[in-house]
Formats: C-alpha cells, structure tokens, sequence
C-alpha cells in the first residue's frame, strides 16, 4: 500500500505509463496473507517491481509508449511477469520507454519524457534525461519506490540508464532469460533487462526469471543454476584476470569517465587482480553495423502493425492499403518511420548483399574479438556511458540527436556478441550526477560477473 502510494507520488519523474492499482493491491494483500500464513513463495515475496511498458501483462494496457499500442492490452502475460508473480512478486506499473525501445533517453515517448531523479527540480523545464530506452524502469528504482525493475536491452537500454540514474542494471547472457511476451526490436540481440539498487537484489530477481522457456525458441535448454553470490567481506579478487579494452577509450568519453576507469583498474590491480589492457580491433564498427541490423529487423517486425490486426486504426477505409498507410503514419514517430524505410532500403533484393550481408560479417567479427579476449581476460572493465546524464535541453538538439547512436557505444558490442555485462555506479560528478562503469564476461558468466559488481560497487 505504501509503496503503490508512493509510486502515484512520484508522478513528477514520468516514471509510469500506467500504474496497475487495483491488481497490484490484490497481489500484495494475496501476499500478506501468505506472510501472515508463514507461507511466503519467495524472497521477493510483496517486493514491488516495475516492467517496461513493451513487456505483454496480461489484460494490462502495453503501449510501448506509442499511438500505435496506445489502446492495446495484451490477453497474456510475459514469461518474466509470470514468473515474478509467481515469485509472489508485486507488479506495481508499467514503465515509460522511448517508442518501440527505439532510442537512449526516454525523451521520444507519446508520454513525455522520463526525468532523472538526480538533481531534479519539480518545476524546472530543463532537466537531466534518465538515459533509455528503460529511462522509466531506472527511475522507479532511483527514486525508491520499486525494490527492482525489469527493463529491456537490445543496444544499451537497461544499462544506460542504470548508468545515469546511479543504480545497477544487468543484461543477461543472450538466452538465459525468456523474450516471450517482450515485444521485439531485434530479436537476436533483445534480451529482458533487470535494475535494482545493488547487486544482490539484481540476483534475487535474475534467480526468479531466468531459465529455459518453451515459448520462446531461442531461449537456452539447460537448466539454470540459482546463482548465490558470497557476502561481501568474504571476497576475494586476487589473481583475476580483467581485461582493459583500448578500443572503449573513444572520442566523445569524458576525462572524468577516463579518470575514473584508470582510478578503478588501478585500485583493482592493487588490490590482487591482474589488470591488464587488451585489443578488440572491431569496436569501432559496432555502432554503424547495428544501425544496418537494427533498421532491416525494425522493417520486418513492424509490419505486424497494419491498423487491422494489432493496436491503432485510421478512419481512412477508401482502400485496404490506404488504411495501411495512413494508420502506421499517423501512429509511428519519425524515427520508427525511419528506421522501417531505411530497412527496407537495405533488403531490397540489389542491396542485401551490400548492407544486410555484409552487416551480418561485421558482426562476426566483433564476436570474434570477444572469442580471442577471453584467451587474456575473464572479464572486462569499460565506462559504461560516455558521460553524466546530460541536461534534456541539450540532448534533442539535433546535432546532437545525430551522434545519438554514439550513445551505446559501451554498450552496444555485448548484444552484438550475446554475452552478458552489467552497469555500476561507481560515483558522483563534480555535478553531482551518477558515474558508471560496465563489466563484461564470457557467456553465462554470470556468477563471476556478478560477484566482481558486488566488490566494485
Ligand atoms: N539506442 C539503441 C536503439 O535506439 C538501443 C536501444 C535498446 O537497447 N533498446 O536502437
């Protein structure tokens, strides 16, 4: 009770879509009842948490922050909502993203933009962005009114804005937690996102997730292992090998960022690990491959989304085609017009071997970089953004809103290889906004990826 007033609280944020009261208030009755009964289901047994608003909740509008979805309510639930229901879980709302997941600020949302909690002033035009595209998922946990929330990550997502709200924020080896029910963006590099305030609560949430699911194809079959991280004093870092990528060190981080990485490797290697720099040649192509993968993707999933079957419909019935047209202009923003006619550019049958193809051994290689690090490393150490949170008047200018995709450029080379890789907080600015740094580790290196978060944070 305390908690979903809270959430209506925080309203200044623009944390939530939609704040699912009375079925949260049913859940968490139910689990005072099984408390009361010693009959709790789990450790997140009455735990409030948010879900992204591009995650299907059964019966629950699921916008995706879109005129297109605006009505839409999905008759099922996403296999990471059921199992945290069935975790005893309480799902508090659903959490404000850029359109379709399409984007690193939570500005580009038919709701308005998300605020970062950091240095926010209620009545202030200008503000600090969350980062995206789980912008609303992050606040929720940096303003304290949710214990965890589940964000979605397919370039950056989740880990942006853990970075620029000051909490953690995982995405999973590619596989390891189910995408059924998570509207796609490009499905072989989605993967459901989890933030919570610190490591720990991040594994109680991922040990209620995780695990094979038939629903969805590409989910890993073998059985996943509850993973148990040791308490923090008992931990020990001595000979561990980290990597140090030069490739991250790009040309729009920070010096505070750089300094910063060198002060943690540093502290790292004091402290027993062997910290030592490695090489990833393909880094530099990630950004501009994922923009060939992500548009040709873009262009075939959107194309469920014709007025007729699924979310908005034009008044225009002339013809079936006009009604095409004229419902998926009136409900998709620029830049998901965009990125389906520069897709469908790119599959026309003269240019699939130019861009698709070719995008396609791109990213072979940058998965190869990663296959050769771990000969030298078992994890890696990088920024995660390349900056503080930036002010919201800066970010959508449009010279800036060009470098955009230089955003993820942290971020971006883990989905490309399917491995899994978590954001920390590590301090504050000079301007008193969140810093963070982002830990990358081989496939289903979770628990050894985990543990090295929980030291550093
Ligand atoms: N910023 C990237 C994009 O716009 C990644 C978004 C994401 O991870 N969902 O596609």
């Amino acid at each position: 009770g305390a908690s979903l007033k809270k959430v209506i609280e925080t309203k200044q944020f623009n944390a939530f879509i939609t704040v699912s009261k009375n079925e949260a208030e049913k859940q968490a009755e139910a689990s005072l009842q099984r408390f009361k009964s010693k009959q709790s289901k789990s450790d997140l047994d009455g735990v409030p948490i948010a879900v992204k608003d591009n995650f299907c909740t059964k019966d629950i509008k699921t916008t995706c922050a879109s005129k297109m979805l605006e009505n839409f309510s999905p008759p099922y639930n996403a296999t990471v909502c059921q199992r945290l229901l069935d975790a005893g879980a309480v799902l508090v709302g659903k959490t404000n993203l850029d359109q379709f997941a399409m984007g690193s600020g939570t500005v580009d949302s038919i709701y308005g933009p998300t605020k970062n909690v950091w240095k926010c002033k209620a009545d202030s035009n200008d503000f600090h962005i969350a980062g995206g595209s789980s912008g609303g998922s992050a606040v929720a946990v940096a303003s304290g009114v949710c214990f965890g929330a589940i964000g979605s990550d397919t370039g950056g997502s989740t880990r942006n804005p853990a970075s620029y709200c000051g909490v953690v924020g995982l995405k999973p080896t590619y596989g390891l937690v189910s995408r059924h029910g998570l509207i796609p963006l490009v499905n072989s590099m989605d993967v459901p996102g989890i933030l919570a305030r610190n490591v720990d609560d991040v594994v109680s949430i991922l040990n209620a997730v995780a695990g094979h699911d038939k629903q969805d194809s590409t989910c890993l079959t073998k059985p996943f292992k509850k993973i148990r991280l040791p308490p923090a004093n008992k931990m020990g870092i001595k000979g561990l090998k980290i990597g140090i990528p030069i490739e991250y060190n790009c040309e729009y981080l920070s010096d505070e960022v750089l300094d910063m990485w060198d002060e943690i490797a540093q502290t790292l290697q004091n402290e027993g690990a062997i910290v030592k720099e490695v090489s990833m040649p393909h880094t530099q192509y990630s950004i501009v491959c994922y923009s060939v993968l992500n548009q040709c993707e873009v262009a075939s999933n959107m194309a469920r989304y014709d007025g007729i079957e699924y979310g908005y419909r034009a008044d225009d019935d002339h013809s079936t085609e006009k009604l095409y047209a004229v419902s998926r202009r009136t409900a998709f923003n620029d830049i998901v017009k965009n990125r389906i006619l520069t897709g469908n550019y790119f599959l026309l049958g003269r240019n699939y071997e130019k861009y698709f193809n070719q995008a396609l051994k791109v990213r072979r290689l940058i998965m190869n970089d990663f296959d050769n690090v771990w000969e030298d490393a078992q994890l890696l150490l990088t920024p995660t953004t390349l900056t503080e949170a930036p002010l919201y008047s800066d970010f959508i200018q449009k010279t800036n809103r060009d470098q955009c995709a230089f955003q993820d450029f942290c971020t971006q080379p883990a989905n490309m290889a399917g491995i899994p890789a978590v954001s920390v907080p590590i301090k504050l600015s000079k301007n008193g906004l969140p810093l963070s740094l982002q830990i990358m580790g081989r496939n289903l290196s979770e628990p050894m990826l985990l543990a090295l978060a929980k030291y550093i944070e």
